[in-house]
């Protein structure tokens, strides 16, 4: 046959190797068909394996030398054939973040991808109402004294039909639901998912509440800009109608048949959040968060593709949805550091979205009570449409902060008399108090009384934390375990005793000392469980506890309306950090929880114990509040060409051995680079950890293309280093922690 139209072609492909380019491929014209290559998944030979690509390009000629050129063994099925605007998105990264993109790809794609089976087309599993079971039947069972099935009968009854990963988020187990099927009043069903088109019926107008004029000018500017790229910035305290300004802004999108992307922390996702959506809007809501199994992720991956999926709510890796109909992102508390990859593939989830809107040409809000530094320079020199919400809705007001000076007055269990004071009174009255350590476990250290030798994970060369209900010693940095020692290994003594106080010690000692109310503790240890987190949360709203103990976890969009006292315990060690991004961290975490305070008209107290009351940071904070602190802080920062004035990249460099690491950065250092300032190697914070000895280099430079071009220029010198092959080294672009 001699078609000259079937010639060969080569493609280039992203596979997952740690190496920062693409590969080319030929592919046999046996293997053309008339569907485009561009965004197929294919399977090529790589050294002695067979591994899965992507198909970047495709061209009918190369430079290369064609017949030293592989060929591709097999195409795999197309329909997850990533859109265009994704390829390009991924591509983007991978160039900014100067990581290998075979491994972009890798990580922003669903596992499930990764395999060669093509996986099968998802089908909506989903719970209903049996709308034939007996009117009395029910009556008899709402009245009964099973709580939790009833609020999820009642809540299956409201939406037509409600997903098991979105039951299991809502706070709800397999056994309470299976224990409703078997009653029969719910049944499972299974149906293909189908194209989401917007009726308005999906709409539930009787939620929607009156915007204020506040709200209104936002959702109004935002809905002007559609099918056209703006940045709006969402300035408002806790409680002040953030939430209500995303609905209404995704009603117009939704009603037009678009998609919309909604951004959440890691931790965000309450149920609280999941019902505001599913309330409001009857529309097909996807999950994507750390909760679910591959299974699931690949799911609403696939529904997100296909046009089922109208609204994906999901951590930072949702931002790699493919929505090929996306009209709207929202990311919500836009501050927060789980945004932000901290291995392998540091990108930033917010940064990430704002580069996607800007490609689509479609609006994107970013809300926050404490917006970054960033952000907020942005909005200040009018980069971003900056809306402040200055008022709480309904009649609650904002909390006001109150220092307790620490420095001469003795404390129990963390605690001062004060403080214990205002707690007794206000559970007293009948209302709940919160108290905040950011620092679980029973203990961060134990030592011997005798000596003074302290427990120190050999692996981290930090303290151990003592987590006394385990009964183990744990590190939080590398997580090894190991069993509290009974005497000292330097002098035998028996007298080992905790060091500072954590969550579970302040729990023991709350619990005895206010033994007539009920006190629950939430951090990552007390909600390990699934749905843990949800059920002490709702429990906290049904005011089962009084007592309410935990770290930023508790700081994370929550809402508690009757806690009128939130005491923050120890928050000094961010006053005098060396991290200059410590205190734009301190400032945000403590507006966060005392933003907890003081909702539904009672007003509200927030205490914060330090032993520095003077400190200028925290007597700016408290007497001027968080956006005077941040302009004070942001002056400071221009001065010093820090970001968001200057750009920074951090050279990461760890080996098992202390001198590889700092011997490697040095060499780097020296690469010949213009207008960049180069501090380093020192060594990183932690200079130990998980075994492995850590350096660090910072560059640092006063524009982004300059910044760029210098890393590329010591990535090729890397290449001649000759320590290459002692190290792990990573590139760290916009470091937010050093
Ligand atoms: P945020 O997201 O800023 O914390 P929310 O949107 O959750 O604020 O609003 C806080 C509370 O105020 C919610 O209970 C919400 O129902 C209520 N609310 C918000 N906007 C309005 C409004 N325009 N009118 C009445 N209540 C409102
Ligand atoms: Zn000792
Ligand atoms: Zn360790």
């Amino acid at each position: 046959m001699t078609n000259i139209l079937l010639q060969d072609i080569y493609i280039q492909v992203a596979i997952p190797v740690p190496m920062r380019q693409l590969f080319t491929y030929l592919v046999p014209n046996a293997l053309l068909n008339d569907k485009s290559l561009v965004g197929e998944r294919v399977i090529v030979p790589f050294g002695h394996r067979q591994v899965i690509g992507i198909v970047i390009s495709v061209d009918d000629d190369t430079p290369l030398e064609k017949d030293k050129l592989k060929a591709i063994i097999s195409r795999i099925d197309s329909d997850t054939h990533l859109p265009a605007p994704l390829l390009k998105l991924l591509t983007l990264a991978a160039r900014y973040y100067h990581h290998p993109i075979g491994d972009v790809f890798q990580q922003a794609l669903p596992v499930l991808l990764r395999k060669t089976e093509p996986p099968k087309k998802p089908v909506c599993h989903y719970w209903q109402f049996n709308e034939s079971c007996e009117p009395t039947k029910i009556k008899t069972f709402k009245q009964g004294r099973a709580k939790k099935q009833i609020q999820l009968l009642r809540l299956i009854e409201n939406h037509h039909k409600l997903t098991w990963p979105e039951i299991r988020t809502l706070g709800y187990t397999k056994a309470q639901l299976k224990s409703l099927e078997e009653k029969q009043f719910i049944s499972a069903l299974e149906k293909p998912i189908e194209v989401y088109h917007w009726q308005t019926k999906y709409l539930n107008e009787s939620d929607k509440l009156n915007l204020s004029a506040e709200q209104a000018v936002i959702v109004s500017a935002i809905d002007q800009s559609t099918e056209q790229y703006s940045c709006h910035l969402v300035d408002g305290v806790t409680g002040s109608g953030k939430t209500e300004v995303y609905l209404q802004a995704m009603e117009k999108v939704l009603a037009n048949n678009q998609q919309v992307l909604v951004l959440v922390p890691e931790i965000g996702l309450t149920p609280q959040t999941l019902n505001r959506f599913e309330q409001r809007f009857n529309v097909p809501i996807f999950l994507h968060h750390s909760g679910l199994n591959d299974k699931e992720r690949f799911d609403t991956w696939q529904s997100a593709l296909q046009n089922c999926a109208a609204i994906v709510i999901g951590t930072r890796s949702a931002v790699f949805s493919p929505l090929p109909k996306l009209g709207l992102i929202i990311v919500d508390e836009e501050h927060d550091g789980s945004f932000k990859q901290q291995d392998s593939f540091r990108y930033h989830g917010r940064d990430i979205a704002i580069l996607r809107a800007k490609q689509l040409n479609i609006p994107i809000v970013l809300g926050s009570a404490t917006p970054s530094f960033e952000s907020l320079q942005n909005a200040l020199t009018n980069k971003y449409h900056y809306h402040q919400l200055t008022k709480r809705a309904g009649k609650s007001v904002e909390a006001k902060i109150s220092l307790i000076d620490v420095a001469n007055q003795p404390l129990e269990f963390g605690l001062s008399k004060p403080l214990k004071q205002l707690i007794n009174t206000t559970l007293n009255r009948g209302e709940q108090v919160l108290v905040f350590l950011n620092r679980r476990g029973f203990a961060p250290a134990i030592n011997c009384n005798e000596c003074h030798w302290v427990a120190d994970c050999h692996r981290c060369n930090k303290p151990y934390t003592l987590h006394r209900s385990q009964g183990l010693l744990i590190c939080h940095h590398c997580t090894s375990q190991k069993r509290i020692p009974q005497q000292c290994p330097d002098c035998g003594s028996v007298r080992i005793k905790p060091v500072g106080q954590g969550t579970e010690q302040i729990e023991e000692y709350l619990t005895e000392t206010f033994s007539q109310y009920s006190t629950v503790r939430i951090d990552r240890d007390s909600t390990r469980k699934k749905g843990e987190l949800a059920k002490r949360l709702q429990a906290i709203t049904d005011k089962e506890h009084q007592i309410l103990i935990g770290t930023q976890m508790l700081a994370k969009g929550h809402h508690f309306p009757d806690v009128t006292l939130v005491a923050m315990l120890d928050i000094d060690g961010a006053l005098f950090s060396f991290d200059y991004r410590a205190s734009e961290h301190m400032a945000q975490l403590l507006v966060q929880v005392a933003g907890r305070a003081g909702r539904a008209s009672k007003p509200g107290k927030v205490i914060v114990q330090t032993q520095y009351p003077q400190h200028p940071l925290l007597q700016d904070l408290v007497n001027n509040g968080y956006r005077h602190f941040a302009q004070q802080s942001l002056t400071e920062r221009k001065m010093a060409y820090l970001p968001p004035f200057g750009y920074q990249a951090l050279f990461r460099a760890e080996a098992n051995y202390p001198s590889y690491p700092e011997k490697f950065l040095r060499q780097l250092a020296q690469t010949p680079i213009s207008s960049c300032e180069i501090a380093g190697p020192m060594p990183a914070a932690m200079e130990k950890k998980a075994g492995k000895y850590r350096f660090h280099l910072i560059l640092q430079a006063k524009s982004r293309p300059e910044l760029h071009t210098a890393i590329r220029q010591m990535i090729a010198q890397s290449q001649q280093n000759e320590w290459l092959n002692k190290v792990r080294w990573t590139i760290d672009i916009d470091p937010i922690d050093l």
